[in-house]
């Protein structure tokens, strides 16, 4: 049986609450570049394109010179496939009634959709690939990170940081209405409990299934609940940053997102951490939020640096 660790926010219980076993923390380089059970599968959802100062914070030094030109971006999907305890979706792509409108999309956000095209819903992505979630884990809560849900069974069990849906401030209002509208009426919704996370090198992370194969670390800053995961493969370890890095540039420079970020000090702690952790295992490989090998590069067509 799986288990998870975290506070339910829902009425419904989740399977056990039981403490993992303890990772081999002291030696988590070389815990991490040891070969793992899981497999790990990604495509683009969908594309569009957004403010450079959406997904870069322009007033950072290393920032500097870049318009606040329009880039191409993509939205993926990836899953975590553990041969024992199941497949775990990392955030949840578009579904396919986005490709005739808005879909769940609410409020003011509809006007940035403008050049929203889907490429791959979640649920034929998943249907593809012969995928069937065990749970989905959310990097954060942002309404382009929860779009799928409605095209994943309503009992599935979905992971959020800590504090995710209890954000306040402005953007946290105009992702809400989203977020809500997808989130609302589903019985097993939980965040992930601060109390069992555990350092894991410079990060802390949960041990999801107990067997140190997949990780949920903390990466506040973003959002107050960005979440990063990470799992081991036979080919290395994979380390899905999130949004708290939109952009291959911002991970190779330093630079926060833009203004959708709700702390950049925060989030350049969590970004300062995340590449420790990949700095610390030589071949790690590194997904940021919104840019996929060779799709949504458009930060690296920009002219000068
Ligand atoms: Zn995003």
């Amino acid at each position: 049986m799986i288990f998870f660790l975290a506070c339910v926010l829902s009425k419904h219980p989740v399977d056990t609450v039981t403490a993992p076993a303890a990772a081999p923390v002291a030696d988590w380089a070389v815990w991490l570049a040891t070969p793992g059970p899981v497999t790990v599968e990604s495509w683009v959802s969908a594309r569009w394109d957004a403010k450079l100062g959406s997904l870069l914070d322009l007033s950072d030094a290393a920032c500097a010179g870049l318009p606040n030109a329009k880039v191409d971006i993509v939205l993926p999907v990836h899953v975590m496939r553990h041969p024992e305890k199941g497949d775990f979706l990392v955030d949840s792509g578009v579904p396919a009634s986005m490709r005739e409108g808005p879909g769940p999309v609410k409020g003011l956000i509809r006007a940035a959709l403008g050049s929203f095209e889907v490429v791959e819903p979640v649920g034929e992505g998943m249907a593809k690939r012969g995928i069937v979630p065990r749970a989905l884990f959310l990097t954060h809560a942002h309404f382009d990170h929860v779009l799928g849900l409605p095209e994943l069974p309503v009992e599935l069990d979905v992971y959020t940081g800590p504090g995710e849906l209890r954000q306040t401030g402005q953007v946290a209002v105009l992702m809400a209405s989203t977020a809500r509208g997808v989130l609302d009426g589903r019985p097993t919704v939980h965040e992930w409990s601060t109390t069992e996370m555990k350092p894991l090198g410079p990060v802390l992370a949960i041990d999801v299934v107990g067997d140190g194969s997949i990780y949920a670390i903390s990466s506040p800053g973003h959002t107050p609940g960005s979440m990063a995961y990470l799992a081991r493969t036979a080919a290395g370890p994979v380390l899905f940053a999130g949004d708290t890095s939109h952009t291959l540039y911002g991970w190779e420079k330093g630079a926060t997102p833009g203004n959708f970020t709700a702390d950049h000090d925060t989030n350049l702690q969590s970004l300062r951490a995340l590449k420790a952790l990949a700095e610390g295992v030589p071949g790690m490989k590194v997904w940021v939020g919104h840019e996929m090998d060779g799709q949504g590069t458009g930060v690296a067509s920009l002219p000068a640096r």
